[in-house]
């Protein structure tokens, strides 16, 4: 049966009890208060969290620990953990409209979009790693006949993944899925204003049949809860996606304590270039606008500079100012909305520093600029097109991760590269061609972990995600994302 929105409002009256942390297979109360949670949809108290003292995380970190060493999960046969992974993927289809919804609550994010790229995305993510386990081999490596050399992949250990607030269902699920499918154990730290469905999706996972001690989930401030996980000497590889400033941290922490691995997806500053030889520029045009203003632009791979060639700049602007017009936030519970909340009043103040910033360097705003819905007493911006934006301004440097384009001329080909590559980060890009040879070059010169051509933001699971520069390091999705969650072991026999 279709979903209406009289099944999500009902959802949404749903009182959300205080929230707890998961450690051992059991939820309990954490040792570091209580932190509230808003509703970035009217401002309002929704439910409380419980932070996780550095204690608390001590004691979900041996418990993972525990579980590593004596079996229960990294030791049980591919087939057997595949059958569990797979009953949580059912469980999530089951639970799809109500983790959709409960995740929307607390961050934002447009139900139609959320939908999609959250219980539908996670559910595929934890059947592509369920699948690909009992289908991985070890290797026998080509050394002389008076030797067999065998090379084992094993699980790593405990493996901490400190995820964001912007798709906490589609990411963690990049991340939980291959280190579980894989025989590590988990420890689970949501972003503080996007943990609810997270916590859900733990509720389920012990359905599943997930052994006790095998996932776990502490809630708290980044600075404390986050800090104790990315310092424990309990924790071999630690996944992270969010901020750089962050993602620097998680580097010194590592370098203080054991040298855990630290993979790092840091967000980008992504070019959408627009030649005017592009097959039609109206659909680029409408492209553009979906690639920065859906989620409010609170997507990692956003196409947030746009590069257009200067003889179809102006006409590309209109269509581009026309499209993003049609994109009025609203409340993202309601189906039909395009573009929901910003997640926080921090981020949406940020957002507006952004802007200023950009008028006082010289940008010239076409649409937006400013906060909507105020009266609702929520979190929303108008999608904001500023442009006349140089590599110089603080707009064309810095990830704004809200509703806001950088909107940039450029005379050829080679400018358009230059441009494109003008940046810290490298996670996306966009090529708008009719030419392949172009295309190609471009693909080619362009320093980022995806190029995408003609369209822009497609992608499913069986491709990685990885950043370059200062975008990260490390591939989520596809099977490349199981390098991180295992080791190779050699055995080197003397026949
Ligand atoms: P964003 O800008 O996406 O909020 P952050 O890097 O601030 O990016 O947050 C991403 C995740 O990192 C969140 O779960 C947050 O709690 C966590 N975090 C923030 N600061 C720290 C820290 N110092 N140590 C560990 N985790 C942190």
């Amino acid at each position: 049966m279709a979903l209406t929105q009289a099944d999500i409002d009902t959802l949404a009256k749903a009182t959300i009890p205080a929230q707890k942390l998961l450690i051992d297979g059991t939820w309990r109360e954490g040792r570091g208060g209580e932190t509230e949670v808003l509703s970035p949809i009217n401002g309002r108290i929704l439910t409380t969290l419980s932070a996780a003292s550095a204690a608390d995380v001590a004691e979900a970190t041996a418990a993972a620990r525990r579980a590593f060493e004596d079996g229960r999960w990294s030791r049980m046969a591919p087939a057997g953990r595949k059958a569990v992974l797979h009953r949580l993927a059912d469980l999530i289809d089951r639970h799809a409209t109500e983790l959709a919804v409960l995740g929307v609550r607390d961050n934002g994010t447009e139900i139609s979009m959320a939908l999609k790229a959250e219980p539908g995305s996670a559910a595929g993510t934890f059947r592509y790693y369920a699948e690909a386990i009992d289908k991985v081999y070890g290797e026998i490596a080509p050394t002389a006949l008076n030797v067999l050399a065998l090379i084992h992949r094993e699980p790593v250990g405990v493996v901490a993944a400190i995820v964001p607030w912007n798709f906490p269902l589609m990411i963690g699920a990049w991340k939980i899925a291959p280190a579980l499918a894989t025989g590590n154990s988990v420890v689970l730290k949501p972003a503080e204003t996007a943990s609810l469905s997270l916590l859900r999706l733990a509720e389920l996972a012990l359905e599943a049949g997930v052994p006790p001690g095998v996932f776990n989930v502490v809630t708290g401030p980044g600075r404390v809860t986050g800090e104790a996980l990315a310092l424990s000497h309990d924790v071999d590889v630690m996944v992270f996606t969010g901020s750089g400033a962050t993602g620097r941290r998680l580097l010194q922490y590592s370098a203080q304590s054991n040298l855990k691995r630290c993979y790092l997806e840091l967000g980008g500053k992504s070019p959408n270039v627009v030649f005017a030889d592009a097959p039609d520029l109206s659909a680029a045009a409408k492209a553009a606008a979906n690639a920065i203003f859906r989620n409010a632009g609170q997507v990692c791979v956003a196409g947030s500079r746009l590069l257009v060639q200067a003889s179809v700049h102006d006409q590309f602007v209109a269509e581009l100012a026309a499209a993003t017009r049609k994109l009025t936030p609203g409340n993202p519970l309601h189906l039909d909305t395009q573009v929901g909340a910003v997640n926080s009043l921090t981020q949406l103040e940020g957002n507006l520093g952004f802007v200023a910033d950009a008028t006082r360097e010289g940008g010239e705003i076409v649409t937006g600029g400013t906060r909507a819905l105020e009266e609702t007493g929520g979190y929303y911006m108008d999608p904001t097109i500023v442009t006349g934006v140089r590599p110089e301004h603080r707009l064309y440097r810095e990830e704004v991760f809200g509703p806001v384009l950088a909107v940039t001329p450029f005379e050829d080909e080679a400018e358009a590269l230059r441009l494109a590559n003008a940046s810290d980060f490298g996670l996306a890009a966009g090529v708008w061609t009719a030419s392949l040879s172009r295309a190609h070059r471009m693909i080619r010169g362009i320093r980022s972990g995806v190029v995408h051509v003609n369209t822009y933001g497609g992608s499913d699971i069986t491709v990685p995600l990885s950043g370059m520069k200062q975008s990260g390091n490390g591939a989520d999705k596809s099977l490349h994302a199981l390098e991180k969650y295992t080791e190779l072991k050699t055995a080197w026999i003397q026949l």
